[in-house]
């Protein structure tokens, strides 16, 4: 176990740039994070680029995006590349030892090399501590002289990693449970080089909903950064992607990041698989819209908001304040805005509807002269509300006897597809108070004036 004081902690986050950074890899570099800042310590983020071939430069830059948006701020950032001379060195001093060597291949193909720096594998029984998972002893036998670097200026991951980690001081190494058959070979190499051992914590598999195998479109590994264009907050990925794994031993489901500071520790790391769970995401997310200011949530609200509706003559920040709270009720992401404004959902707020004459009635009545006579009746009692007191409550307060007694569908349904043209909105009273007394005794009478036609 470790002690919850530790000596200068130094974690490190480390991405191959190979494609684009997955929304499930966010887990590790939280957990790096969090512990070093727990511990005021150091959290280093690496870009482990030594795969030539699948390292691109435009990857590398997308999970620095991630981590922007996510707020993740790393103390130091290496890349691998920068680094062969360094490895080089090592490679050098591990053959002059003897513990390493330059062996002659047989090319299987055509322009394969023939000659490429294989480990002298000791042979031996490696038995190691992990934070989560116990006591480990895995036999590297098996593994035999394996290769550590193509040539001098192309050495393989298990080299660099071990080198890398010796020579940035990591005390801890915080990565997912598919590196730990990696970790008897990096021992391997740390005891070589004469490094010290770092403390191994390895998270829980993440699995899908149905613990199944992952399919492209999969939650779990879509590009961190489509969450991001389909308006999910930083704040609720970070809680959402703590809780994968770890639990905090309380009650508490929502957390700011820097509570998850305070929360965090390796001791609370769990070892079965943890289920990616977007509904879950969703919950959390909300949750951590409710708790925005009203200007940050109107400022989500607008960048999402369609050009279209935001470009309409009767486009006003004012209403869109007052339509706020009905559309933050509604949705889980800010994403959900975009598709709310497709289906034309929000855009008779700002412009003046189209009617279905048809859809003023009631379910199966067809009875024009009725139907204009609640209209004219609704109108008359919503009119009588003062102009100053044109709320949600006072406008169901004038209506309502009235509506119980005729029959709310029948008196409410027309109203709302007068005021809104849709078939699903807000309830008429809230939409009446948005749209005010004046925008709503108009549209009425639209509605009265097409009744009259029917
Ligand atoms: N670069 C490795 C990867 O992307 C991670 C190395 C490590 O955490 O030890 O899988």
């Amino acid at each position: 176990m470790t002690s919850t004081k530790h000596a200068a902690v130094v974690t490190r986050f480390a991405p191959s740039p190979t494609g684009k950074f997955h929304v499930g890899g966010i887990r590790s570099a939280l957990y790096n994070y969090l512990f070093a800042r727990k511990h005021g310590g150091t959290y280093i983020l690496r870009c482990e680029d030594t795969d030539r071939v699948r390292s691109k430069k435009e990857y590398e830059e997308y999970f620095l995006d991630v981590f922007r948006w996510l707020g993740l701020e790393h103390d130091a950032y290496y890349r691998q590349s920068d680094r062969t001379a360094l490895y080089r060195d090592y490679l050098e001093k591990l053959i002059a030892a003897d513990k390493a060597y330059l062996s002659k291949e047989e090319p299987k193909e055509v322009g394969q090399r023939s000659e490429v720096i294989r480990f002298r594998n000791p042979n031996k029984k490696v038995p190691f501590h992990d934070e989560v998972l116990g006591d480990i002893i895995f036999d590297t036998e098996e593994l035999g002289d394996f290769v550590i670097a193509r040539d001098f200026e192309n050495p393989l991951y298990h080299f660099t990693v071990v080198v890398d980690d010796h020579e940035m001081g990591v005390t801890h190494v915080i990565r997912g449970q598919e590196h730990v058959s990696n970790t008897p070979r990096q021992i391997l190499i740390q005891e070589a080089i004469g490094a010290k051992r770092p403390i191994y914590a390895h998270g829980s598999v993440i699995l899908n909903e149905a613990r199944a195998k992952l399919s492209k479109r999969d939650p779990l590994v879509r590009p961190a950064l489509e969450y991001q264009e389909d308006g999910y907050l930083p704040a609720a990925m970070l809680n959402f992607m703590a809780l994968l794994g770890w639990n905090p031993g309380t009650e508490q489901e929502i957390f700011t990041l820097s509570e998850l500071v305070d929360s965090f520790s390796l001791e609370r790391m769990q070892k079965p698989g943890a289920v990616f769970n977007p509904e879950k995401l969703e919950w959390i997310n909300k949750e951590h819209i409710k708790r925005l200011s009203r200007d940050e949530q109107a400022a989500h609200f607008e960048s999402f908001l369609a050009p279209e509706i935001k470009t309409l003559p009767g486009y006003e920040k004012t209403k869109l304040l007052k339509i706020l709270p009905t559309v933050i009720e509604r949705i889980s992401h800010f994403g959900e805005i975009t598709s709310l404004s497709a289906a034309g959902e929000l855009s008779y707020y700002f412009a003046e509807p189209t009617y279905e004459k048809e859809r003023l009635f009631w379910k199966d009545e067809r009875d024009s002269t009725k139907l204009l006579e609640r209209l004219v009746k609704t109108k008359t009692l919503i009119g009588g509300v003062k102009d100053g007191d044109f709320t949600r409550e006072n406008v169901k307060n004038a209506l309502w006897e009235y509506a119980n007694g005729e029959g709310r569908g029948q008196v409410l349904w027309p109203l709302r597809y007068a005021l809104s043209g849709m078939e699903k909105s807000p309830d008429p009273f809230q939409l009446a108070e948005i749209l005010g007394k004046d925008k709503t005794l108009e549209r009425i009478d639209r509605a009265i004036a097409i009744t009259h036609g029917t």
